[in-house]
C-alpha cells in the first residue's frame, strides 16, 4: 500500500486540498497520495481509532464540521484548544497523532512583511476562520481591533478571549480607517450574498484581505482594486495553510516557487 493523507469533513466533494497536496507530491516525485474522504460527526471517533492503526496513514487536515471535535481524539501538544480553539491538521509524531492548527500562520504568510504592530485592523466575521486569523493578529502585536459580524456579541467575545481592544459592531457599521481589513465570513462565496462595504475610509496603503477563494475575485476585492488598494486572496491563505501540513505529513517542504503553476490549475 501507498502512504497517503487525507482530508475529512462532511460534504467534502468541494474540498480543493487533494489538487494542492497531488500537485506537490508530483513536483517533488514523493510516491505518496492525499484524498478527500467523508466523515460524518457520528463517525469521527472511529475515524481516528482505524486510522491510528493504519501504518500507511500520515494524517489528514481537517474541515468543517470537525475542527473543534477533532481535538476530542488527538493529542493537543501546542495547547491549541486553549488559544485558537479548533485544529485542521492531524500528523505522526513520536508514536502519537497530534492536532495543530495551520490556519492561521497560512492566514498570516502572505502579510509578513506588513508591520502591523499598534495598527488599526478591521475583521469581518467571528467564526472559525476569524479565531485563527485573531490568534495571528494577536501574536504580531496587533492591540485594536473592529470587528463586525451579524452577530456582534460573539464578536465581543471573541476580542477578549484573544486580549483584544477594540469595538465589536454590527455588519452594517460605517468602517473605521484601518491599515489591513479582512474578510472571515463566508459572504462573497458563490451562492451566498456579497459583501458590500464603503471602503472610501480606508487610507491609500491599506490592505484588503479577503479569504473567501471561490470565485477568487470577490466583490469586496473588486472594490479594493477600483481603489488602488493592495489585495490578497482568499487561495494565498489556502496553499499557505496547506503547505505547513504537507510539510509534517510528508517530511518536505512544497515547491512555492512554482504557486503560479498552482494557482491556474486551482481556477481553471
Ligand atoms: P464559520 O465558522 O461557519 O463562520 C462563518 C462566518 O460568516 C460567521 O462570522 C457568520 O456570522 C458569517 N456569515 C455566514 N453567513 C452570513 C450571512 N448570510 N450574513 C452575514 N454573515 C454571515 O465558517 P469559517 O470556517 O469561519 O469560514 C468562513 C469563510 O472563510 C468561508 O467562506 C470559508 O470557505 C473561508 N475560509 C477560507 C480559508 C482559506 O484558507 N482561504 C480557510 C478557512 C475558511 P455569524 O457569526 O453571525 O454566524
Amino acid at each position: 500500500m501507498t502512504h497517503y493523507a487525507e482530508v475529512i469533513g462532511d460534504p467534502i466533494a468541494q474540498s480543493k486540498s487533494p489538487v494542492i497536496h497531488e500537485f506537490w507530491l508530483a513536483a517533488l516525485g514523493i510516491e505518496a497520495a492525499y484524498r478527500k474522504t467523508q466523515v460524518t460527526a457520528e463517525g469521527l471517533g472511529d475515524y481516528f481509532a482505524g486510522r491510528r492503526d493504519d501504518p500507511d496513514w500520515l494524517g489528514c487536515n481537517i474541515t468543517i464540521p470537525h475542527k473543534q471535535a477533532a481535538l476530542d481524539f488527538v493529542e493537543d501538544r501546542g495547547d491549541v484548544r486553549a488559544s485558537i480553539g479548533a485544529i485542521n491538521t492531524v500528523f505522526r509524531s513520536d508514536g502519537a497523532i497530534v492536532g495543530t492548527n495551520t490556519d492561521a500562520a497560512g492566514f498570516y504568510a502572505p502579510i509578513a512583511g506588513m508591520d502591523l504592530a499598534g495598527q488599526p485592523v478591521v475583521v469581518i466575521g467571528a467564526g472559525g476562520a476569524a479565531r485563527a486569523i485573531l490568534f495571528a493578529l494577536a501574536r504580531v502585536g496587533v492591540e485594536r481591533v473592529t470587528l463586525l459580524n451579524r452577530n456582534p456579541l460573539k464578536g465581543a467575545a471573541l476580542l477578549a478571549n484573544f486580549g483584544l481592544k477594540g469595538d465589536a459592531l454590527k455588519l452594517d457599521s460605517p468602517l473605521p480607517p484601518a491599515a489591513l481589513l479582512v474578510n472571515a465570513t463566508s459572504l462573497g462565496m458563490t451562492g451566498q450574498p456579497p459583501l458590500d462595504l464603503d471602503l472610501s475610509v480606508l487610507p491609500e496603503e491599506a490592505v484588503v484581505y479577503d479569504i473567501v477563494y471561490a470565485p477568487l475575485e470577490t466583490a469586496l476585492l473588486k472594490a479594493a482594486r477600483a481603489r488602488d488598494l493592495d489585495t490578497v486572496d482568499g487561495l494565498e491563505m489556502l496553499i499557505g495553510q496547506a503547505a505547513l501540513a504537507f510539510e509534517l505529513f510528508f517530511g518536505q517542504a512544497p515547491p512555492r516557487d512554482r504557486d503560479d503553476e498552482l494557482r491556474a490549475l486551482l481556477t481553471a
